[in-house]
């Protein structure tokens, strides 16, 4: 078990963890009561997301990631994606 601090949580579905919850909200595809599922490893992988040093599944760095660095948010981000 993976010490969860912050935003960080861990999917119940496919025991994956992730470092927000908008990360971990854009790893589950599908609609609702319909298909809704967990992307798999590879589709998460495929998706861009970084597995950071602490297990953590991370989005990549986008342009807004960067202004936000830039605005003095960058010890978030960093802490994000390391
Ligand atoms: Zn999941």
């Amino acid at each position: 078990m993976k010490k969860l601090t912050g935003s960080r949580n861990q999917c119940a579905g496919c025991k994956e963890y992730f470092n927000s919850n908008h990360a971990f909200e854009k790893h589950r595809i599908g609609e609702f009561g319909v298909n809704r599922r967990c992307k798999t490893t590879e589709e998460i992988t495929n998706s861009g997301y970084r597995l950071n040093k602490k297990g953590f599944w991370g989005e990549p760095i986008t342009d807004s990631d960067l202004n936000l660095m830039s605005s003095g948010w960058g010890k978030v981000v960093a802490d994000g994606v390391e």
